[in-house]
């Protein structure tokens, strides 16, 4: 039996580790955090049978305290509530599903508390690698990748020497607007953002396929996950989504990863590591996929992708200046106050001008998404 706590048990992510717990039968959840979603927090308490749930605003675990109260579960709140559900004693892995920077912490405290980590949450590498990978040295706790392009690249990795990578072959749908030019890019609206050829993900990540920020993203995850130079980052897109990412060897041998496009797989892979189970669902059938084709990524048009390759060289609290302006201008654009184009302009702009740190603490990181914050609000 595996035992597991999930930070973001109601998003995309957190749903389908629910449906594998569920398929596999295995799995023994012993904490659920979600942030507004109590309806479908409370169903999960039901089906689930949590020690432990937390929600964000202490009014809403009021009402969930009153919702679930025929049933022995205890139900906190706040950032204390998420942490104490990350370190539950009876769990060895948490599953960090939370979208958002808001995942950092209880991340950190759940590595001293030695558990493993499914990490699904980006943010948590892109803003603060360089505190996170040494931590997680220090405790002996490994970082299993959710994020399917890592995993692949983690499953292309197995049985081989991570000194041996000539590069990391990163791949890329290209997302909805592929081949778009930018004075096509000026008229898009939140339902064609949305609309992602091959992937059914949370709303915020959508965007940021369409953007290519989250290609960005990935490209900063990768570098901590693999401890790879980002020279050693390519980029490939591969529009078909089923090439998940590649690894090329100094021998010129290159090991690939595919599948569906189905995140349950990456996220088994993860959960079970290093086993592999059995899993239902669609397989990928060469006949009927009769091509894969690839692209070099569009720079000049998707400037998202390169703004973040400049902030990761950067470094310092440079990708997280990136990830919260990204962060704050998707919401704004998904509320409709801002065009798609300016998503990248604002985060230029926080680029150029919020204050940089070169080497920054985790007080620091978090400081910065407040800055970053505070700086939008004050111009847009
Ligand atoms: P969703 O938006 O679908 O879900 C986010 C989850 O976080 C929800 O459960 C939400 O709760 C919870 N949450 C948000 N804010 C808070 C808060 N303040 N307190 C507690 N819980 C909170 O996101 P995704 O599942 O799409 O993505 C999650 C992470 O995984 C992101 O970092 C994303 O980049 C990454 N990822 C996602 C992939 C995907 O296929 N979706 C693929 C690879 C990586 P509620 O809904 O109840 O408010």
């Amino acid at each position: 039996m595996k035992n597991i706590a999930i930070l973001g048990s109601t998003g995309s992510i957190g749903t389908q580790t629910l449906e594998i717990v569920r398929e596999q039968g295995t799995i023994r959840v012993w904490a659920l955090v979600a942030g507004k979603n109590i309806g479908l927090l409370e169903r999960q308490i039901r089906e689930f049978s949590p020690v432990l749930a937390a929600v964000w605003d202490e009014e809403d675990a009021k009402k969930l305290r009153l919702r679930v109260s025929d049933l022995d579960v205890r139900i906190v709140s706040g950032m204390d509530g998420m942490i104490e559900a990350a370190v539950i004693p009876q769990a060895q892995m948490l599953v960090t599903a939370i979208v958002g920077m808001i995942g950092l912490r209880p991340t950190v405290e759940a590595i001293r508390a030695k558990k493993q980590i499914a990490l699904a949450n980006k943010e948590t590498l892109v803003t603060a690698g360089h505190l996170i990978m040494p931590l997680a040295k220090e405790y002996g706790v490994p970082i299993l990748p959710v994020d399917s392009e890592h995993s692949a690249i983690f499953q292309s990795l197995n049985g081989e020497d991570a000194s041996r990578i000539h590069k990391i072959l990163l791949t890329a749908s290209g997302g909805p607007f592929r081949g778009k030019t930018k004075k096509e890019l000026s008229g898009m609206q939140v339902e064609d953002a949305l609309r992602h050829p091959n992937w059914s993900m949370g709303k915020k990540i959508t965007v940021d396929s369409a953007t290519m920020v989250n290609k960005g993203l990935e490209v900063m995850e990768a570098k901590w996950l693999f401890g790879t130079g980002l020279d050693k980052i390519q980029v490939v897109v591969q529009p078909q989504s089923v090439i998940h990412s590649m690894v090329e060897y100094i021998d010129g041998s290159i090991i690939a990863q595919l599948g569906t496009p189905d995140m349950r797989l990456p996220i088994q892979y993860a959960l079970y590591y290093p086993k592999r189970m059995p899993l239902s669902g669609k397989r990928l059938d060469f006949y009927e996929l009769g091509s894969i084709t690839f692209e070099k990524p569009d720079l000049e048009t998707f400037d998202g992708l390169r703004l973040a390759y400049e902030a990761a060289e950067r470094g310092g609290n440079m990708p997280a200046i990136f990830n919260a302006a990204n962060e704050r201008a998707v919401a704004k654009f998904l509320e409709r106050k801002i065009s798609f184009l300016e998503i990248t302009q604002i985060i230029h702009e926080c680029m150029l001008h919020c204050a940089y740190v070169g080497e920054p603490d985790l007080e620091q990181v978090l400081e910065t998404e407040q800055v970053v914050y505070e700086w939008i609000e004050s111009r847009w």
